[in-house]
């Protein structure tokens, strides 16, 4: 039977080092702020809110909420944004995502500074990760794999990693980040040709793609550690990943769970970006 890679040991270590960098910046002065824009009432913004801030909470990380309505316009966002860039009591930006379809996304995401770029949303962020730099942030799920590979111990280095799913906030930036860790690296999409067997070559798998299940036995191979970053509901409404979990469970070497593995991770990455802005921007 696989290792069970669960979320709440990962975010337990992180919130123990988070809770211990937020109280020497307080000692030295400043306390690490995020500041969430919800613009609307949508159920998925309200929850990712609620749990981010919880997250924030058990870290040291103060949260400032604003919330416009789903009519507000976009010269609103946006100057709320730069009114944000400005203010130094805060560190990190979280805008959530999609934002109403009459607001142009890029316009609000190319206002937002990098320095509190703590999502990775923006193509300065988007550099950083690319060129290896420190600008702005990775985004945060795509680091929660790579944390989660971290704290138990899985080595990234002359693995094959398989990365399926090539989204700019997931596949592409986790596919990057285990390319930094020397992995050699293959990235699989929809027109990707005979991906089970790709599948089965990895030794790190790492499934992005929002279909649930997608992932069967057939593209498995034992000693594989699987990384499911899909969030979905089965025919029963029961949350579930990309990857057929009973399968993985019987199959694999290790495994995430959904719920309870990378989704809980994302959080406490999101907090740890605020603590790292904070210390940035402090000079501290
Ligand atoms: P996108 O829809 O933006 O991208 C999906 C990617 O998967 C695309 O690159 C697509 O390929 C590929 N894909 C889709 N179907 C297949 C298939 N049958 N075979 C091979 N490739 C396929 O999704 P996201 O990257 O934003 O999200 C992916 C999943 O991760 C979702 O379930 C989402 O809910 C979840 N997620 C979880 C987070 C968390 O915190 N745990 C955070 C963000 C996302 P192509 O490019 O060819 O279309």
């Amino acid at each position: 039977m696989a290792e069970i890679l669960k979320g709440k040991a990962v975010v337990d270590s992180l919130n123990l080092q988070l809770k211990r960098r937020a109280e020497e910046l307080r000692a030295a002065g400043v306390a690490p702020t995020l500041a969430i824009i919800r613009v609307g009432d949508s159920g998925d913004d309200i929850a990712y809110e609620r749990s981010a801030a919880k997250c924030c909470e058990a870290a040291g990380v103060d949260v400032r909420p604003r919330h416009f309505p789903a009519s507000a316009g976009e010269d609103e966002i946006i100057e709320y944004v730069r009114s944000l860039n400005s203010d130094d009591s805060v560190h990190g930006v979280l805008i959530l995502r999609p934002l109403p379809a009459h607001i142009d996304d890029r316009a609000v995401c190319r206002a937002l500074a990098p320095e509190k770029d703590i999502d990775g949303i923006t193509e300065y962020s988007m550099a950083g990760l690319y060129s290896g730099k420190k600008i702005g942030f990775a985004p945060c799920t795509a680091e929660a794999s790579i944390d989660m590979l971290k704290h138990y111990g899985i080595e990234i280095e002359g693995k094959h990693a398989v990365v399926v799913g090539r989204s700019f906030v997931v596949g592409k930036p986790v596919a990057m980040m285990l390319l930094q860790r020397n992995a050699t690296v293959t990235i699989c999409h929809t027109k990707t040709a005979g991906l089970p067997a790709i599948c089965r070559s990895a030794d790190i798998l790492v499934v992005a793609v929002g279909q649930a299940k997608l992932v069967t036995e057939e593209y498995l191979s034992p000693g594989q550690v699987i990384i499911d970053i899909g969030i979905n509901f089965d025919e029963n409404g029961n949350m579930c990943g990309d990857v057929d979990y009973q399968a993985a469970l019987g199959r694999s070497g290790a495994v995430t769970p959904v719920p309870g593995g990378i989704g809980r991770v994302t959080t406490a990455v999101l907090a740890k970006h605020v603590v790292e802005a904070c210390s940035r921007l402090a000079g501290l």
